[in-house]
């Protein structure tokens, strides 16, 4: 079993310095967790649909009333940019308010068959774990706790350990609003301790995982064993399509958000950017202008758009990406303190390049020429990912058809913009199985029930 430090600390990127120390739980937290949220369960499970939607509006109210100080503390135990840390502790607010509509509308359908009728009834699971990645840590947080709770589970929550500070906010916030202890727990600890436990606990009914493809294959093997259900949202090497009749100017001035946005940690990343060959020349010249005027630098600054990555050793591993490649625009970045890297733009030699090919989780991104639209769809489909993309073109019988052939459960057009508190969001292939937000997920942390009634 692996040895557990009592206390871990917490680091700001763009500084270097330890912002806080907290506890590190290990396996005895870890159950106890689960166990409180087991003995929380019957009661909250049964609490009238009404007030639970009261309740869950209470936390959004309350987001709300601490939003500037959730996002100052997302900003600097991130690194990420503050207006975009204001920006996603909105998506949040909206998306305890969005689910508090969902416990007064969980309906089943009556199907009449012979000799009587049959009901199905939408059922809560139980105890539901989340674990959650480091990049976004409040708003990939938010989409799992609010459905969850909503349905009528308890919930325990493992945030990874290099940015828990929103997670264990939430948890007061979600005590404060009223909602009974035991049914919303935080633990922060490893994930190869707390995370394994969660996964193997007999008393969990479903693990709802964001992270690494990695992590998520061995989280679906693991959690196979006692036929637990599983959403996993995982990587991502999205393709942002570019045809000779788009608005090049427009889709220029949106690429360096699509893939330097978060520091290029976000698994929507758009790092492959197709361009039809006529245009690649005016377009390089464009997106290496919007790159220069992307601005990466302090994260508290208002006007920021790039902080720094999350750690040196990812900052070595995204650096390691560049060796032997060919880099066509490069951005600038603060030498230090702090875990910067500057922009680039590269241009592969093939498309087998590691560049190419792995989710590289920093602000780089590959330009990769095409001749025809069957051309770019089947560059777009040659990865072990399906998460998101965009397709920018004039012509909208185009736009329709690439955007249905392209094996991706998140797509744009004409824009960057698809993750919405009221859509689903999901992958295809490798990025996934299930889908997040949007009336759907409601489906994820329920169980269909189907009762027939003999009435002859
Ligand atoms: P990660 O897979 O390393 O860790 C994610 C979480 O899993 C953390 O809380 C970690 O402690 C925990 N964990 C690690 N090993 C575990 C194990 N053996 N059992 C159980 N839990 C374990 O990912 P990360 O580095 O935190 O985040 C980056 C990755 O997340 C990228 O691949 C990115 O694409 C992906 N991501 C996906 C989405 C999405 O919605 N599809 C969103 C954000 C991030």
């Amino acid at each position: 079993m692996a040895v557990i430090e009592e206390y871990v600390d917490i680091v700001e990127p763009a500084t270097e310095s330890v912002i806080s120390t907290i506890p590190r739980a290990g396996m005895a937290e870890t159950d106890a967790a689960v166990a409180a949220a087991k003995a929380a369960y019957p009661a909250w499970s049964s609490v009238a649909p009404g007030e639970r939607a009261g309740l869950l509006r209470r936390v959004s109210g309350l987001i709300e009333e601490r939003g500037e100080e959730l996002a100052l503390l997302e900003a600097r135990n991130v690194g990420k940019p503050i207006s975009d840390a204001r920006g996603e502790v909105g998506m949040v607010i909206d998306t305890f308010a969005y689910y508090a509509g969902a416990p007064e509308r969980l309906m089943g359908q009556t199907i009449p068959v012979p000799g009587g009728m049959n009901f199905t009834f939408r059922e809560s699971m139980g105890v539901v774990a989340l674990i959650t990645p480091w990049n976004f840590p409040l708003a990939i947080a938010s989409w799992a706790v609010a459905p969850a709770l909503a349905a009528g589970n308890t919930v325990v929550l493992k945030p990874a350990e290099l940015t828990p500070l929103t997670a264990m906010q939430l948890q007061q916030i979600v005590l404060d609003a009223g909602v009974p202890e035991g049914v919303f727990n935080v633990v922060v600890g490893p994930g190869n301790v707390v995370g394994e436990r969660l996964v193997e606990h007999p008393d969990v009914s479903k693990v709802s995982f964001t992270g690494s493809t990695e992590v998520g294959k061995r989280i679906s093997a693991r959690a196979s064993e006692t036929f637990k259900r599983v959403t996993l949202e995982l990587g991502g090497k999205s393709a942002n399509i570019v045809f000779a009749d788009a608005d090049l100017e427009k889709a220029a001035e949106a690429a360096p958000s699509s893939v330097f946005g978060n520091s290029g940690q976000d698994c929507c990343a758009r790092s492959r950017v197709l361009v039809e060959r006529s245009a690649v020349d005016r377009f390089v010249e464009l997106f290496s202008q919007s790159m220069q005027e992307f601005r990466v630098g302090d994260p508290l600054d208002s006007s920021t758009q790039m902080g720094p990555l999350i750690t040196a050793r990812d900052r070595d591993r995204v650096a390691s990406f560049l060796e032997g490649a060919t880099v066509i625009a490069r951005g600038t970045a603060p030498d230090g303190p702090g875990f910067w890297f500057a922009p680039a733009i590269v241009l592969p030699g093939s498309n087998n390049d590691r560049v190419v090919r792995e989710e590289i989780f920093g602000p780089i991104v590959s330009i990769i020429p095409f001749d025809n639209e069957d051309e770019a769809v089947m560059i777009a489909n040659d990865t072990i990912y399906g998460l998101s993309g965009s397709v920018w073109t004039e012509n909208g019988s185009r736009a329709l058809r690439v955007a249905r052939a392209i094996e991706a459960g998140t797509l744009s057009v004409n824009s960057n913009w698809s993750v919405r508190v009221n859509t689903p969001y999901g992958g295809f292939k490798q990025s996934g199985i299930g889908r997040t937000l949007g009336p759907n997920a409601l489906n994820y942390y329920t169980e269909l029930k189907n009762v027939y009634v003999a009435t002859n």
